[in-house]
């Protein structure tokens, strides 16, 4: 059982409206009463209620900061435990003084994560939920916010311990055989083990599938814009930047230049490459043989490739295009404003795999068009969809692809007519696998190196 109660700032540090500072554990109600001052006592005060009053240095009785207090009671807390929320007005000293106060009595700091840790360890998430909670905290999309937010609701966990209790079923239905072999349905029983394994297949095969997906949406689709000198890319930045540009604003615990790598484009966030290299040179060509630009391009999962609509089609675009022919391109004809040169045509014959989409920066025109052919490229039509569960973190595809490994070996074991108790092996690893994406028989180390993850105060 967890004895002590931690404190921490659970806002951003630093000039803000209000500053709230979070203690939880079996003494936090009592601890921080004895530095408050108000009508009613906060030990008599009731749950869930917000109170008036002041921190008060206890040493000699002078007002620290006027606050808001409230009091969630155990277990109907975020933490399972008694938490104690107090609203300061926020300037940096006063919630320092406030936080010296509250480590001065019989409270410590927490660590990072730490709320949610307890969260899970008693239960009220299990680990794919926790893990969840870092990734809303992250997210640089609404999209990539409300997948967390469904899997923090628990979608992923429904699904996996739906699997899990029909694996669970299916392994007392072959302990059954394996104890009273007499009953002799043991050809049944493999007509049923291939069944269970090929349905619990389906469903990881339909997880995996918005893996790709999900870790898009998490991560952002890593783009790079090439094209000659003058064709408008950097225009292009400008104005899909400016379009999004209040949208990761104060994310906690991420740094500037990482925000400004990113910009959204219908809900779905690009990670625009640092191409500088490419995109200032003569002689394109011969600029994608220096190393640097050719890593951004091999990185790139999509590459926005610039012409001019008023021009010609160049030689180097010509050899650069068949360069990339395995690659997402997205042929964007800039300048429509201006009166056709370039033969679309010939570029559709040509290149007949790439999207083509003509645009003015200048005149604001065709953005669209662009936003839709790149959801278009990445997405199938169920992007909408509000009960898709996407799978997005890397731990959870690494156990779900080794659940399936080992139902597939069960499977076709069963259709071998390999005797039950060796399958029941298979069907066992399975299950401890999809176990361990919501918490069940993970290792301490790797709790406590996931939680380490999060900020200050969560
Ligand atoms: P970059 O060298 O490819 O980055 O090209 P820039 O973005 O610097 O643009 C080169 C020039 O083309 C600038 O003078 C832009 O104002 C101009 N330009 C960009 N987009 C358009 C457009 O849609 N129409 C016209 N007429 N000019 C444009
Ligand atoms: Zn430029």
């Amino acid at each position: 059982m967890i004895s002590d109660t931690i404190a921490a700032i659970a806002t951003a540090v630093g000039e803000a409206g209000i500053a709230i500072i979070r203690v939880s554990g079996p003494d936090a109600v009592q601890e921080t009463a004895k530095l408050f001052q108000s009508k009613i006592p906060l030990t008599e005060v009731s749950s869930h209620t917000v109170n008036y009053g002041h921190i008060i240095d206890p040493l000699d009785g002078s007002r620290v900061e006027e606050v808001l207090v409230s009091v969630m009671r155990a277990p109907r807390s975020f933490t399972v435990e008694d938490v104690v929320e107090i609203h300061c007005h926020g300037g940096v000293v006063s919630v320092r003084k406030v936080m010296d106060l509250l480590l001065q009595r019989n409270i410590r700091l927490a660590e990072p994560g730490e709320f949610t840790k307890r969260a899970f360890i008693n239960g009220r998430l299990d680990l794919s939920q926790a893990e969840a909670v870092i990734d809303l905290i992250r997210s640089k999309s609404d999209r990539a916010f409300n997948i967390a937010l469904k899997q923090v609701d628990g979608a992923l966990s429904k699904r996996i311990k739906a699997m899990r209790y029909d694996l669970v079923e299916l392994m007392a239905h072959i302990e059954v055989n394996i104890d009273y072999p007499e009953h002799d349905v043991q050809e049944m029983t493999s007509t049923l083990i291939q069944n269970k394994c090929s349905a619990a297949l389906q469903e990881i095969e339909q997880l995996l599938k918005t893996a790709s997906e999900g870790k898009i949406l998490r991560e952002g689709i890593t783009t790079a814009i090439v094209g000659r000198p003058n064709v408008g890319k950097s225009s292009l930045l400008n104005a899909l930047a400016q379009e999004n540009k209040a949208i990761v604003t104060d994310i906690p615990g991420t740094t500037r230049d990482v925000i400004e790598e990113f910009v959204t484009i219908n809900g779905i966030p690009l990670k625009l490459l640092d191409t500088a290299g490419l995109r200032e040179t003569t002689d394109l060509v011969e600029q994608i043989g220096v190393e640097k630009s050719r890593n951004a391009l091999e990185q790139a999962d999509l590459i926005l490739f610039v012409v001019n609509y008023n021009e010609k089609l160049h030689d180097d675009e010509l050899l650069l295009l068949e360069k990339l022919k395995e690659k997402q391109t997205i042929i964007i004809a800039n300048k429509t404003d201006l009166p056709q040169e370039l033969d679309l045509k010939s570029i559709y014959t040509h290149f007949p795999a790439q999207q083509i989409v003509t645009m003015s920066v200048r005149e604001q025109e065709g953005l669209d068009q662009l936003e839709k052919s790149i959801s278009s490229l990445f997405f199938s039509g169920e992007l909408e969809s509000n009960d898709l569960t996407y799978v997005s973190n890397v731990r959870h595809i690494a156990l779900l692809k080794q659940a399936k490994v080992s139902l597939e070996e069960g499977r076709d074991a069963a259709e071998a007519f390999v005797p039950i108790d060796m399958i029941q092996i298979d069907i066992r690893l399975a299950w401890e696998r999809l176990g361990e994406i919501i918490g069940d028989s993970v290792s301490e180390s790797l709790i406590d190196q996931i939680f380490s993850q999060f900020c200050l105060g969560k």
